[in-house]
């Protein structure tokens, strides 16, 4: 195993087990400040333990692109690229749809409107085919500030459900599950200026994402865990990236299979099979 290798695979380490965290400020200190040449297997002996427990499939549920999103400054190549160095196995796209801070012109006919909308998945797809990272398509729908991720859905139903603008937002959210599609409510207690009130529907979702790891203050991710055991939801965790470096920590979740498609990773979140990926502990911020 080469140190880069090793050092790749600790760092994947770090939000799980503070010790991983130290092994590799440890490493990296040795490395810059002695250049001592040290015995990567010795190293990788003690991490041992680390590695069996969290040999885990890593995935980002909930990110954006400049293809879609306004708010987005990276392309989706670029995002795929990101992830598959931090050792993600796979993303979902999630851009803003056309009820949110979408970049595409709203004047063209739908069917248009929807394949532009998709380019950002597209991408990441091509790119992640190329380097090896599983790509899947979701949608961010919005209302005002109040953001359903969806997942199960994709071009074709869109272009063939145009329609579902006119939809009031809980309309849509019973109609595109009865389609088939999962729906877990982003970020739900976030506070910023652009919002001035969010929906809660607790029956009209799957689950709730009460990690965020776009969330510099943890009282938004406490309440959105409040609210979601106050109602028996089930719980997921995103990263809501919109650019290759904006994350407070590397967020998602990580499961111990493989996942084949963006509703599979939504009814692994309903069967209570993944584990979300959660902020760093104070100490190693
Ligand atoms: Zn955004
Ligand atoms: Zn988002």
């Amino acid at each position: 195993m080469s140190i880069h290798k090793f050092l790749n695979v600790i760092t994947n380490c770090r939000n799980r087990l503070h010790i991983g965290y130290n092994y590799y400020i440890s490493l990296i200190f040795l490395d810059k400040y002695t250049k001592q040449v040290y015995n990567i297997s010795t190293v990788y002996i003690h991490c041992n333990v680390i590695f069996q427990r969290y040999d885990m499939y890593r995935y980002e549920t909930h990110l954006h692109t400049s293809e879609g999103s306004a708010c987005s400054n990276s392309t989706a190549s670029e995002m795929a690229r990101k992830y598959k160095d931090e050792g993600y196995t796979g993303i979902i796209v999630t851009d803003h749809f056309f009820n949110g801070n979408t970049c595409i012109d709203l004047s063209l006919p739908w069917e248009k409107k929807v394949h532009e909308y998709c380019k950002g998945y597209e991408h990441a797809r091509e790119t992640g085919a190329k380097i090896g990272l599983d790509v899947f398509f979701g949608v961010e729908y919005g209302n005002g500030a109040s953001d359903f991720l969806v997942y199960g859905i994709d071009e074709k139903w869109l272009t063939e459900n145009n329609d579902i603008m006119e939809m009031e937002p809980t309309v849509f959210l019973e109609y595109v599950r009865s389609c088939g599609a999962k729906v877990f409510q982003a970020h739900p207690f976030r506070e910023a200026p652009y919002i001035r009130g969010t929906i809660h529907c607790p029956l009209f979702v799957d689950g709730i994402e009460i990690y965020n790891a776009s969330h510099r203050d943890p009282r938004f991710n406490e309440r959105a865990k409040i609210y979601a055991e106050w109602y028996g939801l089930p719980v997921t965790g995103g990263s809501d990236s919109h650019n290759t470096t904006d994350r407070f920590y590397p967020g998602g979740v990580l499961s111990p299979r493989k996942f084949t498609s963006a509703l599979d990773y939504a009814e692994a979140v309903i069967a209570g099979g993944i584990e979300i990926l959660t902020p760093p502990p104070p100490s190693a911020k």
